[in-house]
C-alpha cells in the first residue's frame, strides 16, 4: 500500500496587521485536520485576547527557563518582546495525524527550516503598504509611535519572502483563505511526502 508522512507544520509568516490571524481563525474553522500551535510570548494581552488561546502569557522569567530547558522548537524576540513555540505541543499534535499551523515572524520560520520536522512555509502580504498602514490604524490596538515602528519592520520583513514556498495576497479573505487551504492540499501530495512511493505501489504485485 502506499502511504504518507501525511502531516506536517504550516508556518505562517506576515508582516503585524498583514490580517494573518483573520485567515488562521478562517483556515480553523474548516476543520481540515489543523490545530493552531498556541506560541508563548512576554507580551502583555491585547484587547479580546485569552490566556492559552491566543497566546501563552508568561514573564520573561518563566519564558526564559523554558527556553534554557529546551522547551522551545525556535524563540525570537519581536518588537522588544519574546515568542517561542512549544516542541511539546508540535510534536503531540503531529503524532495524533494533525497538521499544526502556526503564527511566526521570519526568524522563527528560518529557524524552523534547519530542523527535520516537515513543513510549508506561507507569507502573506496585504495589497500593498498603504493597505498595511491603513488596517493598523483600522486595529486601533497600537500607538500611532507603535504603528510607525511595525511598518518599518514590515519593510524589513519582506526581504524574507524568497526564503518562503508559497506567497499569498490578503486582498479578498476568502480568497486568501482558500489559497491556504490549496496549499496545504497540495502539500499533501507532495511527492517527497509519501514513504517509499515506487515500493509502496509495487506492492502489491509483487505479493500476486
Ligand atoms: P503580535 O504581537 O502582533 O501577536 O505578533 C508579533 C509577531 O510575532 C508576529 O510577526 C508573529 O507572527 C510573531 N510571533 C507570534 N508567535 C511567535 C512565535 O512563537 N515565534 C516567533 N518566532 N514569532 C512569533
Amino acid at each position: 500500500m502506499i502511504t504518507k508522512n501525511k502531516n506536517f507544520l504550516i508556518i505562517l509568516s506576515a508582516p503585524s496587521g498583514g490580517g494573518k490571524s483573520t485567515i488562521l481563525t478562517e483556515v480553523l474553522k474548516t476543520g481540515s485536520g489543523i490545530d493552531y500551535s498556541v506560541s508563548y510570548t512576554t507580551r502583555p494581552p491585547r484587547g479580546q485576547e485569552q490566556n492559552g488561546v491566543h497566546y501563552h502569557f508568561v514573564d520573561e522569567e518563566s519564558f526564559l527557563r523554558r527556553q534554557a530547558e529546551g522547551d522551545f522548537l525556535e524563540t525570537a524576540q519581536v518588537f522588544g518582546r519574546w515568542y517561542g513555540t512549544s516542541i511539546s505541543f508540535i510534536q503531540s499534535r503531529l503524532a495524533a495525524g494533525q497538521h499544526v499551523i502556526m503564527d511566526i515572524d521570519v526568524q522563527g520560520a528560518a529557524q524552523i527550516s534547519a530542523t527535520a520536522i516537515p513543513y510549508v512555509k506561507i507569507f502573506i502580504v496585504p495589497p500593498s503598504m498603504e493597505v498595511l498602514r491603513q488596517r493598523l490604524i483600522a486595529r486601533a490596538t497600537d500607538s500611532p509611535d507603535e504603528i510607525a515602528k511595525r511598518l518599518t519592520i514590515a519593510r524589513k520583513e519582506l526581504q524574507y519572502i524568497p526564503a518562503y514556498d508559497y506567497l499569498v495576497v490578503n486582498d479578498q479573505l476568502s480568497d486568501a483563505v482558500a489559497d491556504v487551504l490549496a496549499i496545504v492540499r497540495a502539500e499533501e501530495n507532495r511527492v517527497s511526502r509519501y514513504r517509499e512511493p515506487i515500493a509502496g505501489f509495487l506492492e502489491k504485485e509483487k505479493q500476486a
